[in-house]
């Protein structure tokens, strides 16, 4: 350990979930922090997000455990069903993985967690500042989706549209029994729910529809087209649906992860580097997982060209997986026909004779420990 980041200047371009972990990561290890967020006020879309235990152990890391107990719930379980209701396949968290946390949080609560322990740490937050081009000094690019210092390190890179949309939405919900992860699958179309702490229950659905290309995600929709899309799923999903009353819909984009992450100034992390499908739950994860190790490899290293060179060598391989593991999972989800009956036997028979199989094949995301594994 070299303390290469004591007393340096950073400047983290974003306030999201991956460049306010960032800020904390790099003020903890002495670094003096702005993050300079385009937003008049910090907030984040209103719905849910499951953070797996893979990046609860970098939050555990940063001394947030406390405050996120009161505002989370931990995830015991991921159930997948037809869309009838009927059982497929069933994976205790609990039982498999009794050690590892993974929990569901309504966004606008993890960003405010994040907030107040950055702020703890002596980062500067300021807000209305859009950046079109990098401040002085080492500067850490954590703006999204439509990152401007992306495209400034890799050009223009034009995604591709995958034919699916999804709706998100949040009701609300009683709260009684644990926090599992539901997962409903229909031909060309699959809908995930989960319980939040705080009496709300979030739905993000997905359909195959070629006509809808925007990528944004805060286009208001009719809550009956949600509806109308999923009226063949039964019971529970049809009680959920009716309780709905605003919707959000967006097209789901695939994007390459970057080749070029940084230079010897500027280094880019979650979606500015590597945006992802929803189907693995893993964005703002490999978000927060990029913030330990960025920091990680500053402190480690003096010469910031190379310790940017090995948090990039360090991240590409696993986020890459990551990203085509999430593509993969499209697909299964929403097979039609025959091909879709002799998935959903296998999964049943794998659910009753070898119930360790399906949680053991995702050992390498969930089992990886970012505090411990990188430099
Ligand atoms: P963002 O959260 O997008 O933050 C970028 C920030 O940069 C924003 O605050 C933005 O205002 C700011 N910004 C942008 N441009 C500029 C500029 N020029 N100047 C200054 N500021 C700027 N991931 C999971 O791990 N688990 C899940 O369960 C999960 N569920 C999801 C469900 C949905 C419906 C969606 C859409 C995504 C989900 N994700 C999930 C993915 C996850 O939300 C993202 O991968 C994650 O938020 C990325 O974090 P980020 O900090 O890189 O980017």
């Amino acid at each position: 350990m070299t303390n290469a980041l004591q007393g340096r200047r950073v400047s983290v371009i974003g306030a999201g979930i991956g460049g306010l972990t960032a800020a904390i990561a790099l003020a903890r290890r002495g670094a003096e922090v702005t993050v300079l967020e385009q937003a008049p006020q910090l907030s984040d879309v209103g719905a849910g997000i499951q953070i797996s235990a893979n990046a609860v152990r970098v939050l555990d890391a940063l001394g947030l455990a406390p405050a996120l107990e009161t505002q989370a719930l931990r995830n015991t379980g991921v159930h997948l069903h037809d869309q009838r209701g009927q059982p497929v396949l069933r994976m205790d968290l609990l039982r498999h993985r009794p050690q590892a946390r993974f929990l569901v949080i309504h966004r606008p609560r993890l960003i405010q967690v994040l907030e107040q322990a950055a702020r703890q740490a002596g980062v500067t937050i300021r807000l209305d500042q859009r950046v079109q081009s990098p401040p002085d000094g080492l500067v850490i690019a954590a703006d999204g989706l439509k990152s401007p210092m992306r495209q400034l390190l890799n050009g223009q890179q034009v995604p591709f549209f995958t034919g699916q949309s999804a709706w998100r939405a949040t009701i609300p919900d009683a709260g009684a029994g644990p926090a599992i992860a539901q997962v409903f699958m229909g031909p060309g179309r699959h809908l995930v729910s989960y319980p939040l702490a705080h009496g709300l229950r979030n739905i993000v659905a997905v359909v195959e529809r070629r006509d809808w290309q925007d990528e944004g995600w805060s286009h208001a929709d009719d809550p009956d087209n949600l509806r109308a899309a999923f009226a063949a799923f039964g019971s529970p999903v049809s009680g959920w649906l009716e309780q709905v009353e605003d919707v959000s819909i967006w097209g789901l984009f695939r994007h390459p992860v970057a080749a070029r992450w940084h230079d010897d100034r500027l280094a880019l992390l979650g979606d500015a580097a590597h945006p992802t499908l929803p189907f693995l739950a893993q964005g703002a994860g490999m978000a927060i997982e990029d913030a330990w190790t960025v920091a990680a490899c500053l402190d480690a290293d003096p010469d910031t060209r190379a310790a940017l060179a090995r948090y990039q060598a360090v991240r590409q391989p696993r986020v890459t997986r990551i990203v085509q593991t999430a593509n993969d999972n499209a697909r299964n989800y929403h097979l039609q026909g025959a091909k879709r009956r002799v998935a959903h036997g296998v999964l049943r028979m794998a659910d009753r004779f070898a119930p360790r199989l399906m949680p053991g094949r995702f050992d390498w995301l969930y089992d990886y420990d970012p505090v411990t594994d990188c430099p």
